[in-house]
Formats: C-alpha cells, structure tokens, sequence
C-alpha cells in the first residue's frame, strides 16, 4: 500500500515545502475575490529537481495540480478544485544573473517582474514588461500567459522578450531550452510553445529574458482629444517617434469616474472624447524631449488635442501613471464588474464600442462600464456592470460582448489569457484545425490531463 499523498510529497520537499489547513485556506486565487484553492495542499518545491520529483510522482498517482506564481491572473487560470494540489513557485524566487553582454537575465520563475527590473536597473539595464501587478506578479506566471502591459507597442510582449526557458512536464521530465542566443533556428521553439500556454503544457521553473539598456529620459503627457478621428490621428503621428513607449487611452466612461473619485487623478477636465497618456522612454535627454515637445506641438496645431499636461518631473511622471493604474478604483466603484481584455483592429473600436454598449443595455436594462487600454496593441480593457446580479449574469454578460466582437474578428482575450473564465468561448473564436492542433499537442504532453486541466480548454 503506498503512503497518502501528503506524505510522499513531504518526503520530496520536506516540512517547509508543504502547507496544508488554514495556510491554504486563507489564501486567494484571484487577486480581486477571495477564491481559496479547493484541494487542502500547497507544495513548494525548492528546486527544478525536487518539482521534478513532486510531478513524477503526482503522474504515477494520477493527482491533478494547478501552478501558482503570484496568483495575479485575472481569467481565473490559478482556481484549484477539490481534487487538484496546487505548485506553488514561491521558494524559487532568485535572480541568478544578469549579463551586461547579453544583455540577457536568468531567473528562477518564482522572481517577480519588479524584482527582475530592480535587479536590471542595478546595472543600469531594463527589463521592458511592465504591469501594474508587477510587485507580486511572477516571471513563471507572466511567461504561462504572455503577459503584455503597458510598453508593448515598442518592446514586445512577454514572448518576444523569452530568449529561454526550463520546464517540468506532467510526468517530471525535466526540459532544459536555456538558450542565451538571439538567433537559433534548431528546431521547434519550445520556448515559444509554452509560453503563453497558461500551465497545461509544463510548469516553468527558469528562463532567460532579453533585457535592454535602461533608458535615460522618460517623458510623459496626458492630454484629451475630440473624437475618435482625432485619436487615429493622434496615435498615427505618435508612432512616428522613435522613442514612443506607450500610448494609452482611457475613454470618458473611465476617465470620469477615476477623475471623480480622487482630485488628484484629474490631470485635464474631462471632455466629451477619450483621454491618452503618451509616453517616450529613449537615451538621448535632450532631444527626446524637443522630439516630444514637436510632436504634442504639431498635434495640436493641426486640432487633434483638446488639452494637455506635459510633466516636468519624475513626480509628475508617476501622478500621470496613477490616473492610467486606477484598477482599485473601478473595484471601490464599480463591483461587481465582468472585466474585458479583447482585440480588435483600430479601425473598428469606433463602431464596437456602441454596439456593445446597446447589446448589452438591451439584454441587462442597466449598464455602467469603464474603457480604457492598449491602443497601440489594438488592446482594449472594458469593466462592465449591469446590476447587482453582475457576478452570477458573467457568463451571460461575455456572450453578448464575444457575440459582438465575432462581427469584428476579435480575440477574446489579448494578454489575460483564457483560464478558466473564458474557455467555454475559445473554440468559436479559433478555427477547428487550431483546436485540434492545440489538444494533440496537449494530448501527447499530458495524456491525463494532470495540469491545469480546467484551463484554457
Ligand atoms: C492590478 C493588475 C494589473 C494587471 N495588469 C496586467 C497587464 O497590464 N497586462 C497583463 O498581461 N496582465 C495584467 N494583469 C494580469 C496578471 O498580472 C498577469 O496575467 C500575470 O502574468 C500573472 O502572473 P502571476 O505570477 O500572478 O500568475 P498566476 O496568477 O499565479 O497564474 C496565472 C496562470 O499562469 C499559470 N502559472 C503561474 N506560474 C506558472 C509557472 N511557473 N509555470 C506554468 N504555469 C504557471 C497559472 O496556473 C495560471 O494559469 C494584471 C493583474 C492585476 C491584478
């Protein structure tokens, strides 16, 4: 008779590797609704090997696990069912190096993202993916959903910024694709494959990410424009700077709340169009901000700024991020909200936005929402409520919204990935043949579907 579960995992990690009772039970899932995992154990492996012994182990027993980074997703990818032990990369937090040659970081997946760009900035380097969970967020984590942010536009999402990666497979092989090179074209890119594969294909445990030299001028304007034309317009002429870092824009549903909530937060008087926070991050001081000046001047002559606040110190740089990075006050003011991370082309935000709008006033009777995203990444973020009933009507709520965006051949999901939350909507917005390439890659790596298995699909 073989030993419980417990038992032979506390075998492998030893005491403080395993937590079990109240040091569960008082922990969440989603960082904004307290969902506790569901099967009574954390396991902490301290390294790759020992991970590799928990999952053979967890494989010859056929126990499910779900990975834990910094338990930040928002698509429900971290929930843990009864009959699911959760891998916790907590032990595995260190930054094990940071080359100046490369410029290239190797990092346990435990690391935060911020730990990762202090580390960098000690060395005067910069790790470019940035969000606003960053202080909890995980390398690991931010690697299983591709997590963009907010310097997409000008240095990638997580994937493009991944030169290597070390992972566990369900039955404990270890797969080692630390590569360091810019160019290697041998073979299949594993690294691409999971990343972005929200934990059903392997648990990442190391990774080696591209890092650039930190730049020396930051510079910051919020400004409100008219109408949708005049922000195309606005966005086309900012992209011509070399140095543009982010663009983005927060419509009137959003600015008017954040503005209302907190005096501080109200850089401009809210107008009738959407507000943007244009960003220029680049080496060269000076001229970076005479390009900048040019560039808000231009605009402006040629109508397409209503006002603007151009900031003129790291103080006012930060005040400016604060009135974009306002996620707790849309949870103070609006929950409970089903919350967006869709795609759609530019062009067509102008006619969806409406149109989800009414879809959703017509369905539900009553409608508050805030908008605001990643123009420049065709990304845009909606919180929407309808009612106090909001939390139980969610699923009904993304069916009109993923029904609208099918007109528009959106994705359902842009950086936040699918989880648990969205999975029942992938298969009508991917094509039969992705869906089946996707299940027999997972089939062939996790027969028993022993990760994740509620995610994605
Ligand atoms: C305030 C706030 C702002 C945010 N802003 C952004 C943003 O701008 N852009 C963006 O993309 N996201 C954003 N997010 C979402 C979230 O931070 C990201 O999805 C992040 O990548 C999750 O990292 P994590 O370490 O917290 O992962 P977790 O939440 O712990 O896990 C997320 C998923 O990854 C899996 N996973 C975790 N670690 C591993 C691992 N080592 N190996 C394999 N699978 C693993 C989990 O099983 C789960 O499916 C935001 C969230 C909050 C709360």
């Amino acid at each position: 008779m073989s030993m419980p579960i417990a038992q032979a995992l506390h075998a492998i990690v030893g005491e403080i590797g395993l937590l079990s009772g109240e040091d569960v039970s008082a922990r969440s899932c989603d960082p904004f609704r307290n969902v506790p995992p569901r099967g009574g154990l954390i396991v902490r492996p301290a390294s790759t090997a020992e991970l590799s012994a928990v999952m053979a182990l967890c494989s010859a027993r056929g126990q499910a696990v779900v990975a834990h980074g910094g338990r930040t997703g928002v698509s429900g990818g971290a929930y843990a069912g009864e009959s699911e032990i959760v891998v916790s990369l907590e032990r595995m937090r260190a930054v094990l190096e940071i080359s100046p040659e490369g410029p290239l970081a190797v990092v346990e997946a435990g690391a935060s993202v911020e730990a990762l760009q202090q580390a960098a900035a000690a060395q005067g380097l910069f790790y470019p993916v940035d969000l606003g969970s960053k202080g909890s967020a995980t390398i690991g984590g931010t690697i299983a959903t591709n997590a963009g942010g907010n310097r997409v536009l000008r240095w990638g999402m997580t994937r493009q910024n991944l030169l290597g990666v070390e992972a566990v497979l369900a039955d404990g092989t270890v797969v080692s694709s630390m590569n360091r090179l810019l160019k290697n074209n041998m073979g299949y890119a594993l690294k691409d494959i999971l990343c972005g594969s929200e934990g059903t294909l392997g648990i990442i445990t190391r990774a080696v990410l591209r890092l650039v030299p930190q730049p020396s001028s930051q510079d910051v304007a919020f400004v409100s424009v008219t109408d949708h034309a005049a922000l195309v317009a606005l966005l086309a002429r900012a992209r011509r700077l070399p140095t543009l870092s982010a663009f983005e824009v927060m419509w009137p549903d959003y600015y008017d709340l954040v503005a209302a909530s907190d005096t501080g937060r109200r850089p401009v008087p809210p107008g009738t169009g959407p507000c943007v926070l244009v960003e220029s991050m680049g080496y060269h001081p000076e001229s970076d901000r005479r390009q900048f000046e040019e560039f808000l001047f231009d605009a402006g002559e040629n109508g397409l700024i209503a006002d603007a606040v151009l900031a003129e110190s790291g103080k006012q740089v930060a005040e400016l991020w604060r009135v974009r990075e306002a996620a707790e006050v849309i949870v103070r003011a609006m929950s409970p909200f089903v919350s967006f991370d869709i795609s759609l082309g530019v062009a067509d935000i102008e006619p969806f936005l409406p149109r989800v709008r009414d879809a959703l006033l017509q369905r539900f009777g009553i409608l508050r929402t805030a908008t605001f995203g990643h123009l420049g990444d065709n990304n845009i973020h909606i919180a929407a409520y309808v009612g106090p009933d909001t939390a139980a009507l969610e699923s009904e709520v993304e069916a009109v919204v993923f029904g609208v965006l099918r007109g528009y051949d959106g994705a359902i999901t842009a950086e936040h990935g699918i989880g648990q939350h969205k999975r029942v909507f992938l298969p009508a917005h991917k094509h039969t043949g992705e869906m089946e390439m996707m299940r027999r890659l997972r089939d062939a790596l996790d027969p028993d579907r022993l990760l994740n298995r509620d995610v994605l699909f």
